[in-house]
C-alpha cells in the first residue's frame, strides 16, 4: 500500500534529531552511556514539580468519573478556561474571558488546529529563522506554505528589515517562537512593536489582515530575571499557542491552550473555526485530567536554575575554548557557530568526541549546530574535554 505524496514528503524529511537520537543511542551500545554526550533531544530534564503528582491524586479522589473521564465542550472545561483566562488577565493585563481560551493537545495541536481553521491550500506562512523544524510538517499538513525570513546574524532578533518584502497576497499568518528554538533568544516589545508597524503598513497594501501566532513552550524558562513580552500587547489579531510541556515538565501529557486576543477581526469565525477544527483534527478536547491539572499548576513551573546551572557552564567554558556561540536567554537550547562552513563535517567531527549535535540545517539557519542543555549537569562537565579536543582540532 503506497502512503499518499504529502505523507512520503513527511516521511523524506522526517526528523534530523530524532535520527541523531538514535544514533546516539548506537553509540551509548557501543561505547557506554556514560560517554556519549547527547545534546540532540529537546527533552525536558527538570523534574515536574510535586504539585502535579498532589493534583493528579485529588483530582482522582475527589471528582466523579463521568466528569474527569467524560466528553466534554470541544473547547474544554468551562471551569479550566476561565482559570486560563483569569491569571493571563492578571500576570499581563489583558482582559480575556473563557470564550478566547481553547485548550488544546500541546502547542503542537494548537498551530495545527491554527493551519486547519485558517489556510487555504497555497496560503502562506511567514516565520522566522531559526524555526522549529516541525513547522515544516505542520503547514504542510494543510497544504500551505512555509516561508521563511532569513536570520539576523550576528543577535538572531527577528529579521525586520525584510518582513516587508516577503509579504504578498497570499500571506495569511505570521508564526512566531518567543524565547526561540533554537536560538534561546527572546525577542525584544520594541522590536514586537516594529513588527507591528510593519504588519499594519503591509495590510493596507494586501488588502487584508495577517493572524500572528505566537508560539510559546518556553515561556517560562527565562533567565538573568528577563520578562518575555506578552504579544497580544503589541500586535493585533493574535492567537498564542501556550503548552505546559515545558513549563511543568509534562511533555507527554500534551496539555496545552490557545489564546485568541478579544479583538480579532472576524472573531466568531475564528474561534468557532478553531474549535471545529479541534474536534475535525480528531483531537476531539485536550486530555481531561490534565486540563484539570493545568487549572491547579497555572502559576506553577520547574526548577529552572536546573537549566540555568547548565546553561552557564557550557556557555562559559565555550566561549573560553574559543567557540563563538549565542547567549541564551530562555529555552535550553544553544547555538555554537560552526568553526568550518560546513556544519554537517562539523557535527560529524563532534561524533568522532561522541558529541551528538544537531546541525541548524532543517532549522532554516546552516552554518550552526544546536546543544539542547537539558541533560545532567555531570554530563556537560564530562562533556568538555570533548569540546576542549574539538577546539584543539580546529585551531591545528
Ligand atoms: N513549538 C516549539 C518551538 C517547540 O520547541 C515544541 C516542542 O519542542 C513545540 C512547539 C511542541 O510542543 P508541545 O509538546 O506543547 O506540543
Amino acid at each position: 500500500m503506497k502512503v499518499s505524496d504529502k505523507t512520503q514528503t513527511l516521511i523524506d524529511g522526517s526528523s534530523v534529531i530524532r535520527k541523531l537520537f538514535e544514533e546516539g543511542k548506537e553509540l551509548a551500545r557501543k561505547v557506554g552511556e556514560e560517554n556519549v554526550y547527547d545534546y540532540s533531544l529537546g527533552n525536558p530534564f527538570a523534574q515536574t514539580p510535586p504539585v502535579v503528582k498532589r493534583s493528579i491524586t485529588k483530582l482522582l479522589n475527589e471528582k466523579e468519573p463521568g466528569y474527569l473521564h467524560g466528553y466534554m465542550k470541544n473547547a474544554g472545561y468551562d471551569e479550566v478556561r476561565s482559570a486560563v483566562a483569569e491569571s493571563l488577565n492578571r500576570r499581563f493585563d489583558m482582559n480575556y474571558s473563557m470564550d478566547n481560551i481553547i485548550m488544546t493537545v500541546g502547542a503542537a495541536g494548537g498551530l495545527n488546529c491554527i493551519f486547519s481553521a485558517l489556510l487555504n491550500p497555497g496560503d502562506e506562512v511567514i516565520c522566522f529563522a531559526p524555526f522549529f523544524g516541525e513547522y515544516r510538517s505542520y503547514v504542510m499538513n494543510y497544504y500551505g506554505n512555509l516561508v521563511v525570513i532569513p536570520a539576523h546574524i550576528p543577535d538572531f532578533q527577528l529579521n525586520l528589515e525584510l518582513l516587508d518584502d516577503y509579504i504578498n497576497e497570499r500571506t495569511k499568518v505570521i508564526l512566531l517562537n518567543n524565547p526561540n528554538n533554537p536560538s534561546g533568544v527572546v525577542y525584544t516589545s520594541e522590536a514586537l512593536e516594529e513588527l507591528n508597524r510593519i504588519i499594519r503598513k503591509a495590510e493596507v497594501r494586501i488588502g487584508h489582515s495577517i493572524c500572528v501566532v505566537s508560539d510559546e513552550p518556553y515561556r517560562e524558562l527565562v533567565y538573568d530575571g528577563l520578562q518575555v513580552p506578552y504579544m497580544p500587547k503589541h500586535v493585533r489579531n493574535c492567537i498564542v499557542c501556550y503548552s505546559f510541556s515545558k513549563s511543568l515538565s509534562l511533555p507527554g501529557e500534551r496539555i496545552g491552550y490557545m489564546a485568541i486576543s478579544p479583538d480579532m477581526e472576524d472573531y466568531d469565525q475564528v474561534e468557532n473555526g478553531l474549535i471545529v477544527s479541534n474536534r475535525a483534527l480528531g483531537y476531539v478536547n485536550a486530555p481531561s485530567l490534565f486540563q484539570l491539572v493545568a487549572k491547579d499548576c497555572l502559576e506553577e513551573k520547574v526548577d529552572i536554575e536546573i537549566y540555568n546551572k547548565n546553561r552557564m557552564l557550557l556557555y562559559d567554558n565555550l566561549r573560553a575554548m574559543g567557540f563563538s556561540c549565542v547567549k541564551p536567554e530562555g529555552a535550553f537550547y544553544l547555538l555554537l557557530k560552526s568553526p568550518e562552513e560546513d556544519e554537517e563535517a562539523f557535527v560529524m567531527e563532534g561524533k568522532k568526541h561522541n558529541l551528538i549535535m544537531v546541525s541548524t540545517r532543517s532549522f532554516g539557519c546552516p552554518g550552526y549546530v544546536r546543544l539542547a542543555y537539558c541533560i545532567p549537569y555531570e554530563t556537560i562537565k564530562k562533556s568538555l574535554d570533548a569540546f576542549r579536543k574539538l577546539a584543539e582540532h580546529y585551531r591545528a
